[in-house]
């Protein structure tokens, strides 16, 4: 019988589909399961499309992206609305960005109780004055303002909490090409009270408030741009606890001050100014501020409330040791206690997870495809960089496990979570570059009789090179060994696809990144 050895569902090389299978063809010339749009706008919503792919340039991905969540809209708006709601304020998400462009299609281009859902999340998903200008500036891409934008936009400067209002009205005066006095004009908010108008007033014709003592900041922001002075700046700073921002331009360079602000700064301001405060002189060992410092970014109470992604944590770290910025303007020595202090706080940074006992592979896809790209948005995160780092995640909570990292075949890779994560950024972004057989941890597990109970694989499923199909060749290990092996897969590009059967209960899809993924993950290993 010669046939079968053409035809079989049980072997079946990954340039072609599985018969009978839901696979489609992948970018790479292989075949792999299609994710619906809901998840696609998952991806979408955690993982961005900046950069593009290997496959696609960033507007290439970005459009088709757009495509997926626009279907979503059509189908079920109220679902998607709640879905991007749901993601942007729970904080699962590196970057805020895809969700306000997805709010806005929802607003601009949904029937209409969709337009209403998505004008009332306005609050929920731009909580900060950029959001919303960049929500401003989105709107005007999908069909422009209209009654209801100028309604959305009027309730956010209409809240109750003024003071909340003031705060940003100093932190962010302008971004995306929009001030505060441009919303004003366009959608001339009614004042609830007194202190509203001085504010708005304020914003629009700088007219400076008498003394209410909700707008406090307002006049502590006046006096600052006048203080020429370091010490008088930063008697201000504290007075008023004014946000690093506020600070003119020639007084950023004073430890002085920066030691005023760091008193009140909010934890994410804290990570991304490290360097900053490290280059001046502030933050040097054994120093009050670099104690405060340390203290902070071990503090998982603190992260968690301040909704710190640990994404943003490992984009700090990797620039922070790298001792100069992207574009080697500025350099710093780097203190060692704040470096393994980053590194701890990455691991406190995703939803807390006990250790399952199970046996853990982490396969981690290093081949050509997964080295392009910026996952959300960070530069030099490539989606490999990105995995690897991820793997550690889990290997850090699961005392059974072994990392393997793979393109067409094994590919030796030390990686543990002994190390410091800056050094496995950079182990990984050293490696070279490959063809992608995703079968390779299942394949690689089977030849050498390892036990385990859940695979995890972190790829862009952009797989072609192997002779039999990831979903098959753990098939037969389950069979050889004897153990109902899970299969999970961790997905690092915005695309359709995915090597997990979905019609397999023993296989999940899930996305690198998200904080809510090891404690999704060790559930399935467990249930
Ligand atoms: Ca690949």
């Amino acid at each position: 019988m010669k046939y079968v050895r053409h035809v079989s569902t049980r072997v079946t090389p990954q340039w072609e589909q599985i018969p009978g299978s839901t696979q489609i063809p992948n970018s790479a010339g292989g075949y792999a399961f299609p994710v619906d749009d809901w998840v696609r706008l998952d991806r979408f919503l955690i993982l961005g499309s900046e950069g593009g792919s290997y496959y696609a340039g960033e507007r290439e991905l970005t459009r088709k992206n757009a495509e997926a969540v626009l279907r979503c809209i059509k189908q079920d708006g109220l679902k998607a609305v709640a879905r991007i709601r749901e993601i942007s304020h729970s904080g699962r998400a590196p970057r805020n960005d895809p969700a306000i462009f997805a709010l806005a299609m929802a607003a601009k281009l949904g029937e209409e109780p969709t337009r209403k859902a998505a004008f009332a999340a306005v609050p929920d998903v731009a909580r900060t004055s950029t959001h919303l200008f960049q929500f401003a500036e989105a709107v005007q891409a999908f069909g422009g303002w209209g009654r209801a934008t100028t309604r959305a936009v009027a309730g956010w400067y209409e809240r109750e909490k003024v003071g909340e209002l003031a705060y940003q009205a100093v932190k962010y005066r302008q971004r995306e090409g929009w001030t505060h006095a441009d919303l004003l004009r366009l959608s001339h908010p009614k004042a609830p009270s007194a202190a509203h108008k001085e504010l708005y007033a304020w914003i629009v014709d700088g007219v400076v408030p008498a003394d209410a003592e909700a707008l406090r900041q307002i006049e502590g922001f006046e006096q600052l741009q006048k203080a020429t002075a370091a010490v008088e700046a930063a008697r201000l700073i504290t007075e008023y606890k004014l946000p690093w921002e506020t600070v003119p331009t020639e007084l950023r360079s004073s430890p002085e001050v920066w030691a005023a602000l760091l008193e009140e700064m909010p934890l994410t301001a804290m990570i991304r100014n490290l360097a900053t405060m490290t280059r001046i002189g502030l933050l040097v060992p054994m120093s009050e501020a670099t104690r405060k410092v340390v203290g902070e970014l071990k503090d998982r109470e603190r992260i968690r409330r301040a909704r710190v992604h640990p994404m943003a944590i490992l984009a700090a770290l990797k620039t922070y040791e790298q001792g100069h910025g992207e574009r080697g303007k500025h350099t710093w020595t780097p203190v060692q206690q704040v470096v393994d202090a980053l590194n701890e706080a990455f691991y406190l940074a995703f939803d807390n997870v006990e250790a399952t006992g199970k046996r853990w592979l982490l396969g981690v896809d290093v081949s050509g495809s997964m080295s392009m790209g910026a996952v959300a948005g960070v530069a030099g995160m490539t989606p490999r960089v990105a995995a690897a780092a991820m793997t550690l995640v889990t290997a850090a909570t699961e005392p059974h496990h072994v990392v393997m990292a793979f393109q067409g075949s094994f590919v030796p890779l030390g990686i543990s979570p002994r190390e410091r994560l800056d050094d496995v950024v950079r182990k990984t972004n050293g490696l070279p570059f490959g063809r992608t057989d995703c079968a390779q941890p299942m394949l690689n597990a089977t030849e050498r009789k390892l036990k385990i109970d859940a695979f995890v694989v972190y790829t862009d499923s952009e797989t072609w090179y192997g002779q039999i199909h990831p979903v098959q060749a753990l098939q037969q290990y389950r069979q050889k060994m004897g153990i109902p092996a899970k299969l999970i897969v961790q997905a690092f590009v915005a695309n359709p696809f995915s090597i997990a059967d979905p019609n397999d209960a023993g296989m999940l899809d899930v996305i690198g990144f998200d904080t809510s993924v090891p404690a999704l993950i060790s559930d399935f290993a467990v249930n």
